[in-house]
């Protein structure tokens, strides 16, 4: 879950945080046998109070090397003592009722939270050092928002709210991890539930719940007791839903449910992993998913990326114009780092969004022809879909993010013309 917009202030304090954080640990008696319990403590409280998203727990030569991630980037933390490093993994497991004996085999758990407390879920791999675990922290339930407060262009907040009125079709969000697809997806929710009042039948189908919303039955995905994404929308569907959220669609069986949900009368929300809002397109027919359920089930794609917001009181303009890093821009600020921003240059984050209306233009009968990405990605153009490029450049010009970062979230390609 990454939260967006205004609410990304994590940065300032970050390099406190982990000095704080390395002290203590520091301060720990490595032969007490509390010495694991206290220094998991330590860690996920210490986390969650930097906003870090992940927590990497690392086994190397030298130690457990303890990692957090903070607005999309990863920082070292500290490194706990080699000998200790089974304990560690072994207390974390312990909290997510995982079967800590079994050291061979990747696990997966949660931990649960009391109300009020942040959520975390926990994922444990064997290495060639022993048993790394990556810890997921899930945004206090005081910190998600409204549809007004993601931080999204104006007319994509309106047409994003428009679509939410509709009482058929599929409306699709799509990004890496960490992108705030998810959060996007609560706040339409929390729109929602605030809207209808109880006046129309709003489900999930979650995997897993990161949050809970009043006014909506949210149900989480459970393999092993035979309740997938798959079987859950299944069910779900003769329970009378008129709008349904579904977790991120990974295959053809749930995409067909999903858009089939879609066009017989159900406000459909979904997430899909794909680069960008033409990739989504072209990945959905790609899966084998008929052509006309696509182009009469697809409201809309809203596809998100979230960069570093270059820190106010230290960034300066370009010197020369091979820092502009071949972005075609006329101006450009990049970062130097004060104690503001505890010298990363950056303060909080910034979306790139950008949405394809397949009603628009020549989109459907793209669609229908199976034209490819690009193609597809012309013709949004053509009908008005401003880019994530579009938006880069916008931002870069207006010194919100530099270069570099565009380049470190959009990649070294640029626009095609
Ligand atoms: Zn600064």
């Amino acid at each position: 879950m990454t939260t967006a917009g205004k609410a990304g202030s994590s940065t300032a304090s970050s390099p406190v945080a982990a000095a704080a954080l390395a002290e203590r640990l520091g301060k720990l008696d490595p032969t007490s046998p509390r010495y694991a319990t206290d220094a998991v403590e330590l860690v996920l409280s210490h986390a969650s109070q930097a906003l870090a998203s992940d927590v990497h727990f690392h086994p190397g030569q030298v130690g457990l090397e303890v990692r957090w991630r903070l607005d999309g980037v990863l920082h070292p933390v500290a490194i706990l003592p080699a000998k200790l490093a089974p304990n560690v993994v072994a207390r974390l497991k312990v909290l997510a009722e995982l079967l800590s004996y079994r050291t061979d085999v990747p696990q997966e758990g949660r931990i649960r939270a009391a109300p009020g407390e942040v959520e975390m879920r926990i994922s444990t791999f064997p290495t060639l050092h022993g048993e790394r675990a990556v810890v997921r922290v899930f945004a206090t339930p005081g910190s998600f928002l409204r549809l007004e407060d993601l931080g999204l262009p104006g007319e994509i907040r309106e047409a994003l709210s428009g679509l939410l009125d509709e009482t058929s079709g599929a409306v699709v969000l799509s990004g890496p991890a960490g992108s705030g697809k998810t959060t996007t997806i609560y706040a339409c929710l929390r729109e929602l539930a605030a809207r209808t009042k109880g006046e129309r039948s709003l489900a999930t189908i979650e995997d897993p719940i990161e949050s809970a919303v009043p006014g909506v039955s949210q149900a989480q995905v459970n393999p092993t007791a035979g309740l997938t994404l798959e079987t859950g929308l299944k069910s779900l569907l003769r329970q009378d839903p008129e709008v349904l959220a579904i977790g991120e669609i990974r295959d053809r069986a749930t995409a067909e449910l999903a858009f089939q949900a879609a066009l017989t009368g159900h406000l459909t929300l979904t997430t899909f992993h794909a680069g960008s809002a033409g990739e989504v397109v072209g990945r959905l027919l790609d899966m084998g998913l008929e052509p006309y359920a696509i182009r009469s089930g697809l409201l809309a794609v809203l596809s998100l990326r979230l960069a570093r917001r270059l820190c106010p009181i230290c960034s300066v303009p370009a010197g020369a114009r091979e820092q502009h890093l071949g972005l075609p821009v006329n101006q450009a600020h990049v970062p130097v780092g004060c104690d503001s921003c505890g010298r990363t240059g950056y303060q909080g984050r910034i979306i790139l969004a950008e949405l394809l209306l397949p009603r628009l233009g020549a989109i459907g009968p793209a669609i229908l022809a199976k034209a490819d990405v690009h193609e597809i990605e012309r013709l949004a153009r053509e009908a008005g879909m401003v880019t994530r490029w579009q938006r880069a450049y916008e931002a870069v010009e207006s010194g919100a993010t530099s270069p570099a970062e565009i380049r470190r979230v959009l990649g070294v390609s640029t626009q095609p013309a």
